[in-house]
């Protein structure tokens, strides 16, 4: 029996992880359109941040892991057709041009999304970059090494664009950060947490500039400065990180797209074609929160979801749908560090949910420790249906990693369980790590209109 697996990154990894594990005898063939296999881009801070030095290291896995125990890994191998009549997938060799068809049984895509360029002037000056994979990565480390380029500006203040902006500081650069919504993190968090989260980056010395409309790069040859309507900004370095586009062109007329490009599935993870299954972030998933699919690009998503088709792949008839994701992820920005988990307000009204929300605010232990560093501020957001009292979202916050506990609230939103549940939950107590009454518990209890 053979499987195709499309993408050595996240979604592709764990599929031949777990066709591995659960059967025998399967002829495995993984391609992969790039050169480098598996550069993991959520360890790219770690490397601009110098905490890992080797590039090489930053990745999922190495070939070998796989190529001894029968997998053929096959990089430089870009997938351009399936021909679903014949089953096989066409498949283009970067290094002798070559075209050659390849068998399948079951094909499994994980082709995820390459980031945008803006469409303004100036994206194809040197010094423009995008943050995600092996070749842009060293691109960027190698301006942060380079004293010369002295001003970065980073466009986009999503969790991308807040790592580069925090490796660039930390590497000694003037920085401004800019994005068209009104604050940092806004697709992510609500105001009352990124109201502290701004100040702290300005407080490291970033260039906060929120509500901007980005013009033009201007420069001749290299790229020298930002223009936006809130000014211009002198940029050696620019990196974009504002927005993204499924890797899907190749499927058009083929496999059933949505009008932004992700790949439609149904609630089994397969596409219109049989035998043909995606998963990660060129495709939607289905949120327990909103009720709704919507695009969660994670790489927690696309690992769970190939974990369920490999589950089931071999079965008639799937025995069970999958059951959907919160959608997890959590950050620092400097000495903050948050996590969050299912919805929050812009994405609730994004998706039409009507919300109930509170903001929780505490110390991390009883109040006869002195606040400060062995007792730091805490908060917690929590959103929830008006009606039932459902938990839909939320975040933590502190300068004390408290990120656990955005895991806590994950796994109540995921069970759909209720304020009252959190509020009654059976947390430990000791104080040397908390309060009398659980940090979540006395969130919920606060959300509930119990003041004690
Ligand atoms: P991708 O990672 O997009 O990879 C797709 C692969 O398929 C690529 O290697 C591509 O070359 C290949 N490919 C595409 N088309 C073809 C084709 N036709 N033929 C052959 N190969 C093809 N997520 C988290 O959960 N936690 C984090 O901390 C986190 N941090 C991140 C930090 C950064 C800087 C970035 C950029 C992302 C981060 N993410 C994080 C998101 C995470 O990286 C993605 O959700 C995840 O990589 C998605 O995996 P994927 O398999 O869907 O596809």
């Amino acid at each position: 029996t053979k499987v195709v697996v499309v993408g050595a990154s996240h979604g592709g990894h764990q599929a031949i992880l777990e066709l591995l594990h659960r059967y025998d005898n399967l002829d495995i063939t993984m391609f992969e359109a790039g050169d480098f296999v598996s550069f993991m881009s959520c360890g790219m801070e770690l490397y601009l941040e110098n905490s890992v030095t080797d590039v090489n290291d930053v990745r999922n896995f190495e070939p070998k892991q796989f190529t001894d125990q029968g997998v053929h890994v096959l990089n430089n191998h870009e997938v351009t057709k399936i021909n679903a009549d014949k089953k096989t997938v066409t498949v283009k060799d970067a290094k002798s041009g070559e075209l050659a068809d390849y068998d399948y049984d079951k094909l499994i895509l994980s082709s995820g999304v390459t980031p945008n360029n803006l469409p303004i002037p100036g994206t194809d000056l040197e010094n423009v970059a995008l943050m995600r994979g092996y070749d842009w990565a060293t691109t960027i480390k190698s301006k942060l090494e380079d004293s010369s380029v002295k001003n970065i500006t980073i466009i986009g203040a999503g969790y991308i664009g807040i790592e580069a902006a925090e490796a660039s500081r930390k590497a000694g650069k003037n920085v401004t950060l800019l994005d068209m919504l009104d604050r940092p993190l806004g697709a992510y968090l609500d105001s009352e947490m990124t109201d502290i989260l701004n100040k702290h980056l300005e407080d490291k010395g970033i260039n906060v500039v929120m509500g901007a409309t980005i013009k033009s790069f201007d420069g001749d040859g290299a790229v020298k400065a930002v223009t936006t309507d809130k000014g211009t900004f002198d940029s050696d370095f620019v990196i974009q990180a504002a927005g993204v586009k499924p890797n899907t062109d190749w499927l058009k007329g083929i496999v059933n797209l949505t009008d932004r490009g992700f790949i439609e599935t149904n609630e089994y993870l397969q596409t219109n074609l049989p035998d043909v299954y995606a998963v990660g972030d060129a495709t939607l998933t289905y949120s327990i929160a909103a009720q709704a699919k919507m695009p969660i690009a994670l790489a927690t998503v696309a690992r769970r979801q190939a974990r369920y088709v490999t589950q089931h792949l071999f079965e008639k008839q799937p025995s069970v749908p999958f059951k959907g994701l919160v959608g997890s992820s959590a950050l620092s920005v400097f000495d903050y560090h948050f996590a969050t988990s299912g919805l929050n307000e812009a994405s609730a009204k994004r998706n039409g949910v009507t919300v109930a929300s509170s903001f929780y605010e505490d110390t991390l232990r009883p109040s006869y420790v002195p606040e400060g560093e062995d007792n730091p501020k805490v908060y917690v957001k929590i959103l929830f249906d008006p009606q039932t009292h459902r938990l839909l979202g939320g975040g933590v916050l502190s300068t004390y990693d408290i990120t656990a506990e955005g895991n806590v609230l994950a796994l109540a939103i995921q069970n759909e369980m209720k304020v009252e549940d959190l509020a009654e939950a059976d947390f430990f107590f000791q104080p040397g790590f908390d309060r009398q009454w659980s940090l979540m518990n006395l969130a919920a209890q606060h959300a509930l209109g119990e003041s004690k």
